[in-house]
């Protein structure tokens, strides 16, 4: 019996054991349970072309006014809330890198309305330090899991977080695009003259987004396209109706 079968035998044996809870409604059986996967809170049908962000019908969007983003759109299926922020948090603070499949699983269905051209997908790096202390790149190993289901092509070699910067919590647009300048440089043998695809777990402010791919545009990429799982809920309150 080959290694990998013992340790999906004994994998089961102490699911028996010690069943798993679900990271969301912690009702024991799986990692994430059906019902919390049946609840998985959409972007929904009316979303600004360029950040993604939901929208009201009729609204402009508050978050892209005043912001020139370097990438061309941003996408996510979900918004960062209930369990999908439940799953983000566990996969990255308690390294629960089973949910790892099923999220890439969610993008890949997501890129099936999207098919945008793409030549290569660069997940969104993590600097050298953090990576080490984590153990592992969350935005790396969705985007390995969700090339293997689309075809399209991985390098996480690509793009670079030179080093580490302030954590983003509680800074605003301003002040994130400014904490994050000159942390990203592109590899311009790996990125010249191509579409990327640039893939990240949550989009916030697309501060990081920005400078990624600002980067990746200064060693020759083409265009810079981007795909989040989810993305942070907008204050509909402050959109604007157009033309008002
Ligand atoms: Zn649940
Ligand atoms: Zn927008």
């Amino acid at each position: 019996m080959t290694g990998e079968k013992l340790r999906k035998i004994f994998g089961k044996v102490t699911d028996w054991v010690y069943p798993p809870l679900c990271v969301s409604c912690g009702k024991p059986g799986a990692m994430i349970c059906e019902e919390c996967l049946s609840k998985l809170p959409p972007v929904g049908e009316h979303f600004c072309p360029t950040c993604g962000k939901p929208l009201k019908p009729r609204h402009y969007c508050r978050h892209c006014s005043g912001a020139e983003f370097p990438f061309r759109s941003s996408r996510a299926p979900y918004l960062y809330e209930g369990p999908v922020s439940a799953m983000i948090k566990a996969l990255k603070y308690d390294g629960t890198i089973s949910l790892v499949p099923e999220l890439a699983k969610r993008l890949a269905d997501f890129w099936q309305e999207l098919r945008w051209g793409i030549d290569l997908t660069v997940p969104v790096p993590l600097s050298r330090e953090r990576q080490a202390q984590r153990g592992f790149n969350q935005s790396d190993l969705i985007a390995r899991a969700f090339c293997g289901k689309t075809g399209l092509e991985c390098d996480p070699r690509a793009l670079m977080k030179l080093h580490e910067t302030l954590r983003q919590v509680g800074l605003s647009a301003g002040e994130r695009r400014r904490n994050l300048s000159g942390a990203f440089a592109a590899e311009p043998s790996l990125v010249r003259e191509k579409r990327i695809l640039l893939i990240d777990d949550v989009m916030t402010t697309g501060s990081t987004f920005a400078e990624c791919s600002a980067a990746l545009l200064e060693a020759g990429a083409r265009s810079v396209m981007c795909l989040s799982v989810a993305t942070t809920p907008v204050d509909h309150g402050k959109q604007k109706l157009l033309n008002k």
